[in-house]
């Protein structure tokens, strides 16, 4: 998500703004952008220099939807493998269980890691 701090309040707006780069910010809008704050109003020209990668929202969630896909494929699992012969295959199954509840996790962490490389070499480019 790529935000900017307005200059009169401080308060940081997202720019809505679609640029990999600082770089791609005069080929994709030609001039710079005003934005409105939303806070005070200020009409803040937005230069490439000024934009700032932060994380955005959705990345928080991730780790809630990692618990809910591990609880729901854990109880599937439960469900599935859960019978009278469970002590005979035991550790089969505590493997599978430990699987499902941690893969989603080490799914999260990488979509996680690849925002944040993302947002770390942004912030590391001016132009
Ligand atoms: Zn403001």
């Amino acid at each position: 998500m790529l935000t900017y701090k307005c200059e009169k309040c401080k308060s940081v707006n997202n720019t809505k703004l679609k640029i990999k780069d600082r770089g791609q910010y005069y080929l994709v809008y030609e001039s710079s952008i005003v934005k409105k704050c939303l806070n005070c109003n200020h009409e803040n020209k937005i230069t490439p220099n000024n934009i700032k990668a932060v994380e955005s929202n959705y990345i928080k969630l991730l780790y809630i939807f990692a618990i809910l896909i591990s609880l729901f494929l854990g109880y599937i699992v439960y469900n599935y493998f859960w019978d009278d012969n469970f002590l005979l295959n035991f550790r089969g199954v505590f493997f599978i269980f430990g699987l499902v509840i941690i893969i989603p996790f080490i799914i999260a962490g990488i979509v996680m890691n690849i925002e944040r490389k993302a947002i770390k070499k942004f912030n590391n480019y001016y132009v």
